[in-house]
């Protein structure tokens, strides 16, 4: 009793609360891999941002449009993260040449991406069923 839930973003992982997500790689036939905030940190301190592997980013936020040889190169060259396997997974099954990351957790809503990644990634997460999106 008296248990106090403070650290919430540290809590361990429960499978009747499953975590929300704070990061989703997803391919183009919507197949998805969730990151928890925690995981999140971790991967983008890891890769440097996936700087190598970013073809097209939002410049306000997480959400960007990756090659999919060079997510694998990044995870196979980078320290080990305990989510890479499922990662490399998604990326090996991918059937395009690119992957995309949604950033769940951002209010954002991309208007300064300018570019035709933008456009690709729209359509790769809007297929999505269940993902939330903003009220228009
Ligand atoms: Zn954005």
């Amino acid at each position: 009793m008296g248990a106090t839930f403070r650290v919430m973003a540290f809590a361990e992982r429960s499978p009747d609360h499953p975590p929300e997500g704070s990061l989703a790689f997803v391919d183009d036939d919507g197949n998805r891999v969730l990151l928890d905030a925690a995981e999140a940190v971790l991967l983008f301190g890891l890769t440097d941002g996936l700087e190598a592997a970013t073809v097209s980013a939002c410049p306000t936020c997480r959400s960007r449009v990756l090659a999919v040889v060079a997510v694998l190169d990044v995870l196979e060259s980078g320290p080990f993260h305990p989510r890479a396997t499922d990662l490399a997974e998604l990326t090996e099954e991918a059937p395009t040449l690119h992957v995309y990351v949604e950033d769940l957790v951002t209010e954002c809503e991309h208007d300064d991406w300018l570019d035709p990644g933008f456009t690709e990634w729209c359509e790769a997460i809007e297929e999505i069923p269940g993902v939330r999106r903003p009220a228009p």
